[in-house]
């Protein structure tokens, strides 16, 4: 069980369609669909579209912005496991394009409610996760993990990719995962592998030695030393060989 991969809830008690946008209010992603509900809300989290869930009681605060017309929420929450800050931004834009303000106060009264009364203990109980008696925003619960796939010790880890080619890239959303070391190889070497060899590809390379270096994050406590040093360097020895390729033309 995974606090970050919670299901989708099949009922909500809130539910809404935001787009993601950048600190200052403008959509990343100009084609991001708008016709499902992404952002979905029960009694104990808030579950975004495919990518994770979030826990009240690991929410640390919404923020109304504006800027120019652009009205826009600033959600900051803390990882379950690793206690690192984590932030998203989100609109409400209606067919025109047009900001919304209104479903943004919604979401944010409806959010605020919940952080107040976020109650962990009852979420470790209905997910059948060891407790803390200390808040969780700062004792993580990251002790006697589980991994996911076969129940034996495991350890919090983040998965990221990214794939080029020539004028397209793309980076995948980070996936959160409770493994151990055999299903964190499974995988996570794909992920490496998927990285290294088309990554450096095209628009990608602007993106690559960070995506590459987090790939290869994930990867760390489940392959050799000499193994990650040399999985670390792989990149680097990329870059550099297409930096000395292209003077020598
Ligand atoms: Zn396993």
């Amino acid at each position: 069980m995974n606090l970050l991969t919670l299901a989708e809830p099949t009922t909500s008690k809130f539910n809404a369609r935001f787009v993601l946008t950048d600190s200052g209010g403008v959509q990343r992603d100009p084609k991001q669909n708008l016709v499902f509900p992404n952002v979905v809300a029960v009694d104990d989290y808030l579950w975004i579209a495919e990518t994770e869930s979030i826990p009240y009681a690991y929410i640390t605060g919404i923020e109304l912005k504006e800027k120019n017309t652009r009205h826009f929420a600033h959600l900051k929450w803390r990882n379950a496991y690793t206690g690192e800050m984590y932030e998203r931004f989100f609109a409400a834009r209606d067919a025109l394009g047009a900001y919304l303000k209104k479903p943004l106060v919604e979401f944010s009264d409806f959010l605020e409610e919940r952080i107040e009364n976020a109650d962990f203990h009852a979420l470790c109980e209905r997910f059948d996760l060891q407790d803390h008696e200390d808040l969780p925003q700062r004792t993580p619960p990251h002790r006697g993990l589980r991994c996911e796939a076969c129940d034996s010790d495991g350890t919090f880890v983040e998965y990221a990719a990214m794939f080029s080619i020539l004028v397209y890239s793309s980076i995948s959303p980070r996936k959160p995962r409770i493994h151990c070391a055999a299903h964190n190889r499974i995988h996570g070497i794909p992920y490496y592998l998927l990285t290294i060899c088309t990554g450096w590809l095209g628009p990608g390379i602007v993106d690559f030695p960070f995506v590459s270096a987090r790939a290869t994050k994930a990867i760390q406590k489940s392959v050799s030393k000499p193994t990650f040093w040399f999985l670390n360097a792989l990149p680097a020895l990329l870059l550099l060989g297409l930096l000395v390729g292209f003077l020598l033309n």
